[in-house]
């Protein structure tokens, strides 16, 4: 029997960029299915457990029927305040807990949401090519035109701001940055920063930092926040996450915070949309700020081991690669003329190792592949034997 349409797609759904993993998802499910032994470095998901003593906080606080309730948008003070003291402690910025900081229930909700707190259709949303692509499906299912800022190699994987349309800058309502970068593992310097701001100031439009790497850096790099500029707090926001740094992907907690009328923009917007984080994850969150940072460090010497590992075994196998700084991602060179989707889907057929092709950041990222640190050295030791047998 013919199944009868009900409905049409509304036409902001249809205009998301389509999903270019398809193939090797499916790809990779089929290996898995038959039962072969596949490695993925492709998921930017921690593989270490959330540090014990905030998943007793976490316990504790379920067991109280108090915090079973309607938490508010804003989340409890607490938690703002703890958020503050780590800013202070971390950067030594100072952040207003009742004005600044705003809970976010995972840092991607917000970022997915700040466009449509702040551009009409039409608008432009600057994004960075390649990228973490809510900045992108955010802006187009608010309507607004998304136009990409390439970040390319030769300028440290920054984009080069001066170089945008004046017709684009004119007309943008966002500026997307990340820091340590998603895909490109780059980091960026104050001067870069401080251009961005030079820019939102001439042109009147804010900058949204994407903080969700600063904790994950290695050989003795600390990454600055944004909001550390002198004049960022007066045009953007960071948002930040407890995801990479505690293992906490599945949680969803994070927050946006930095200039106050973007905070209460953003916040406006998501009292119309959720009724806040359950509080047990907020007390557990401010558990994780506030204690101990020794399983941290240990993750982050965790992933420098196997950054070492996986870029000085591949560069003695003849890629063209660089140990980054920060992230637990590797940007590496296709090490062949093809093009990064053919190579990751002949990677995975051939060695049975998932990668991510550069591409499906965007087009700027294109003759790239994606390493994940997330698996264990000894996997990735046995990733880098089947990829040089391959190849
Ligand atoms: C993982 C990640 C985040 C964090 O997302 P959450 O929603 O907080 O889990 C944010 N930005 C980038 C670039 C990421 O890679």
């Amino acid at each position: 029997m013919q199944a009868t349409k009900i409905y049409e797609k509304a036409e902001r759904l249809t205009q998301l960029p389509p999903y270019l993993f398809v193939e090797i998802d499916r790809a990779k499910r089929k290996l898995q299915e038959e039962g072969k032994d596949v490695i993925d470095l492709g998921v930017g998901d921690p593989d270490l457990a959330t540090p014990p003593h905030i998943l007793e906080r976490l316990k504790r606080a379920a067991d109280d029927p108090a915090n079973h309730r309607y938490s508010f948008t804003e989340g409890i003070r607490e938690l703002r305040e703890a958020i503050a003291r780590w800013y202070d402690r971390r950067f030594r910025v100072a952040l207003d807990p009742h004005t600044e900081i705003l809970p976010l229930l995972g840092s991607k909700e917000g970022i997915a949401h700040l466009p449509l707190a702040l551009a009409n259709p039409g608008d432009v949303v600057l994004v960075p090519d390649p990228c973490y692509p809510p900045y992108r499906s955010g802006a187009i299912l608010a309507g607004a035109e998304v136009v990409s800022m390439p970040l390319l190699e030769e300028q440290g994987f920054f984009p080069d701001l001066w170089a945008l349309s004046q017709k684009a800058v004119r007309r943008a309502k966002a500026l997307f940055l990340n820091y340590p970068n998603n895909p490109t593992a780059a980091t960026a310097t104050t001067e870069q920063l401080q251009e961005a701001i030079d820019l939102a100031k001439e042109y009147g439009f804010p900058i949204a930092h994407d903080a969700a790497y600063s904790e994950i850096s290695f050989d003795g790099f600390q990454p600055i926040s944004f909001l550390q500029l002198p004049e960022a707090k007066s045009v953007g926001i960071e948002f930040h996450s407890l995801s990479k740094t505690y293992n906490m992907t599945g949680w969803r907690i994070g927050w946006a915070c930095g200039n106050a009328q973007l905070v209460a923009a953003l916040g406006q917007l998501k009292t119309n949309l959720d009724s806040g984080m359950f509080q047990p994850i907020q007390w557990a969150g401010i558990a994780a700020l506030d204690g101990d940072q020794g399983s941290l460090q240990q993750a982050v010497a965790t992933y420098q081991a196997r950054r070492d590992l996986l870029v000085d075994a591949l560069a003695k196998a003849g890629w063209q690669i660089t140990k980054p700084k920060a992230s637990f991602y590797v940007w590496a060179h296709v090490p062949t003329k093809e093009p990064s989707m053919e190579f990751a889907a002949r990677l995975l057929e051939q060695s049975h190792v998932v990668v991510t092709p550069g591409v499906g950041f965007g087009p700027s990222g294109e003759g790239y592949v994606r390493f994940s640190l997330t698996v264990p050295t000894a996997r990735i030791q046995e990733a880098v034997d089947r990829i040089s047998k391959t190849l």
